[in-house]
This record gives structure tokens, C-alpha cells and sequence, in this order.
């Protein structure tokens, strides 16, 4: 009998269908699958589940019986209680590597319009006040031959590695729990500790997964050990940076700018302090939200979900100790 799939998020029609070879298919449309009561019950009648974007709670699992599988369609997996799914023998499965270089795309859309007041300087011309040559008012700063401080360097981490070293001439700094030798040796990426990179960085990016350890990882404290000159780009997840203490250091010109695609409350609320700063690139989380990445990514999560129920499932898996000692 094939199993019970519940895709909570519209799926591209390929995928879709590729489901539907495998699976029964029940699908939640958008205003029911942002209900946490509407995906709860629906949970209940599904083998696996496939979607992004929700806080999946244990309680929203309580009575989800037969549930074996669940498949995020994204890399971060910080919306899920993942203990509880290993204790619950359900089956985590998220899309690495579809997403890296998009995302690092983005992180250097955001690095190059800070630095060179892209969007503000757009804004200045819609808004008819170039009429004459520019002068210092105007003025960015360079980001060829500056340092770039890469909080968490692994897969994204590696790529803006590359973009900046191979591309701008940047010498890269980076703090990890371990070494990433592959990037020490290709891009000349030195690992410092978190204080002496903040000290040394133009550019301090965070890259790291949101976790009980690197929530609020950058505070006040570390926006003071940051240059004056410095750029905070910020495309990991909101709650790796203390937003409160953010918006006192723009203010105060603690920093001088920062690029933000992650926030702690999404969508970004209109009246948020951050909209009305000049030196604030705000954009709607659109780290990997390309056609091709995104199709991708709901492809590769499509394949973990149903080799994941067939039993086969052998990458992409956030708890193998959910399938047992003879499957890890
Ligand atoms: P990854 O390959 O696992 O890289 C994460 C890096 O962070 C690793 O190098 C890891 O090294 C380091 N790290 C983990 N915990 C740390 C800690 N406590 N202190 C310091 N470093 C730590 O993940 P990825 O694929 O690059 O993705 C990274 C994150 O980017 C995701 O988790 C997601 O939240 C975010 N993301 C955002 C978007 C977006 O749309 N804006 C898109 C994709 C991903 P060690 O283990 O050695 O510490």
C-alpha cells in the first residue's frame, strides 16, 4: 500500500507529480497550512510530511502515530525539536548544498549594497535628487582588499570564501568549532577567535545555523568590539543577532551599516526601527529564493521524504539516530 504524504507548502507540479507516483498526497492549501491546529490534524493521517517555514512543536505531533518521516524543504532545520523526533523514531531530512551558492549570492548582494549604498542611492534617484555630480555625501566604501570575518564557516561560509577571496582580493577570517582546512587551504581563510575577528573584520558575516549556543551570538557587547567602519551582514537566521542591541549600535554609529535577510520576527514588521535607517539593506529572507534553487530544493526534499519512507534514505538526514541502530 503506498504511504500518506502531507505536503504542507505549494509544490511545484513536477514534484508534485513525482510525489503521486509514490505516495498518496494530501495537500493543505497556504491559509490552513499557517494554522498550527489545521497541521496538527492533518499530521494524524500522514506516514510523512513535506513543507518549510512552520514551527513544527512537539505537541502539533501528539497522536501523529503513524508519522515516520518528515522532509524541510530547507537546509536550516532550527524550526523543529529535534531530540523530540528522535525519541518520536521520526525521521528528519533537510536539502543541503542545493541552496549554497544562491545563498552566497545573496550574501554578497548584500556585502556590495551596504558597502556601496545600493539600494539608498537607487532610492535618491527615483526620488529625483540627483541633480548635480556626487560628492562625498555619496561616498561608500570599497570591499575589494578589506577583511571579511565569517562567523560559521561551512558550506555557505565556504562559498563566500571563494566569492571573496578569488574574487574581491578580501583576506578571510572565520571562527568555527573546528577547522575547515579545504577553505584554509583554497582561500586562505585563517581562524581566529569570535573577539579577535570582530576586531579585525570590515565585514562580519554570520553564517551559522541557529542554535541554543549561537542564539544572540552578537550582542552588544560584540557590536562594540566591531569597527566603526564595520558592516554587519546577517543572512543566517534573525536570532543569531540580538536585534534590540542592533538597532542602539546603527544608531549610535557603533557601526556603520549592516545587510539583513534574516530577522527575529518575519515578515519584518513595517513600523520596525530598522526600516527607517538609511544604512539598513532589509530584505524578505530571500537567501536561496531563486526559480532554479527553489525548484531544486523542493525536488531534493520530495526524494528525501520518499526514500525516507521506503527505508533507503542514506544523505540529507538531520537524526539518523531516529532510524535505529542497524540503518545509522
Ligand atoms: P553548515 O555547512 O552546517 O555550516 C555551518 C557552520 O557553522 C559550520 O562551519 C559550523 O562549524 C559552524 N558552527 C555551528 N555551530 C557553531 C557555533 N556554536 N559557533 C561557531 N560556529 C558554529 O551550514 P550551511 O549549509 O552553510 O548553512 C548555514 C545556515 O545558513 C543554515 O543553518 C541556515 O540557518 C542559514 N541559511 C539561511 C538562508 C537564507 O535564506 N537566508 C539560506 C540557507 C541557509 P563547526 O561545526 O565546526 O562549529
Amino acid at each position: 500500500m503506498k504511504p500518506t504524504i502531507l505536503a504542507y507548502k505549494t509544490l511545484p507540479d513536477d514534484v508534485l507529480a513525482y510525489l503521486r507516483e509514490h505516495a498518496e498526497v494530501l495537500t493543505l492549501d497556504a491559509g490552513a497550512a499557517r494554522l498550527p491546529d489545521a497541521l496538527a490534524a492533518a499530521f494524524k493521517e500522514a506516514d510523512g510530511a513535506i513543507g518549510s517555514s512552520m514551527k513544527i512543536t512537539p505537541a502539533m505531533l501528539e497522536g501523529a502515530a503513524r508519522l515516520k518521516a518528515l522532509s524541510t524543504i530547507s537546509v536550516g532545520f532550527d524550526q523543529f525539536d529535534v531530540d523530540d523526533l528522535t525519541r518520536r523514531g521520526i525521521v528528519l531530512a533537510h536539502t543541503p548544498d542545493v541552496l549554497t551558492e544562491s545563498t552566497a549570492d545573496t550574501v554578497f548582494a548584500l556585502i556590495l549594497a551596504s558597502a556601496r549604498r545600493v539600494v539608498e542611492l537607487a532610492d535618491w534617484v527615483r526620488a529625483g535628487q540627483w541633480r548635480e555630480s556626487l560628492g562625498e555625501a555619496q561616498f561608500g566604501v570599497d570591499v575589494h582588499g578589506k577583511t571579511l570575518g565569517i562567523v560559521g564557516l561551512g558550506r555557505i561560509g565556504g562559498a563566500l570564501a571563494r566569492r571573496a577571496a578569488l574574487g574581491f582580493g578580501m583576506r578571510v577570517r572565520y571562527t568555527n568549532r573546528s577547522p575547515n582546512e579545504a577553505a584554509e587551504r583554497a582561500f586562505g581563510a585563517k581562524r581566529v577567535a569570535l573577539g579577535e575577528l570582530l576586531a579585525e573584520s570590515d565585514f562580519v558575516c554570520l553564517q551559522v545555523p541557529l542554535t541554543p549556543e549561537t542564539r544572540h551570538l552578537i550582542g552588544t557587547a560584540e557590536l562594540k568590539a566591531m569597527k566603526r567602519s564595520a558592516i554587519l551582514i546577517n543572512a543566517s537566521r534573525g536570532a543569531t543577532v540580538d536585534e534590540a542591541a542592533l538597532i542602539e549600535a546603527l544608531r549610535d554609529g557603533t557601526i556603520l551599516a549592516a545587510g539583513l535577510d534574516v530577522f527575529e520576527r518575519e515578515p519584518l514588521p513595517a513600523d520596525s526601527p530598522l526600516l527607517a535607517m538609511k544604512n539598513v539593506v532589509a530584505l524578505p529572507h530571500i537567501g536561496s529564493a531563486t526559480r532554479e534553487t527553489r525548484h531544486a530544493m523542493s525536488r531534493c526534499a520530495a526524494e528525501n521524504l520518499v526514500a525516507a519512507l521506503a527505508g533507503t534514505l542514506a544523505r540529507n538526514i538531520v537524526n539518523p539516530e531516529a532510524l535505529g541502530p542497524s540503518r545509522r
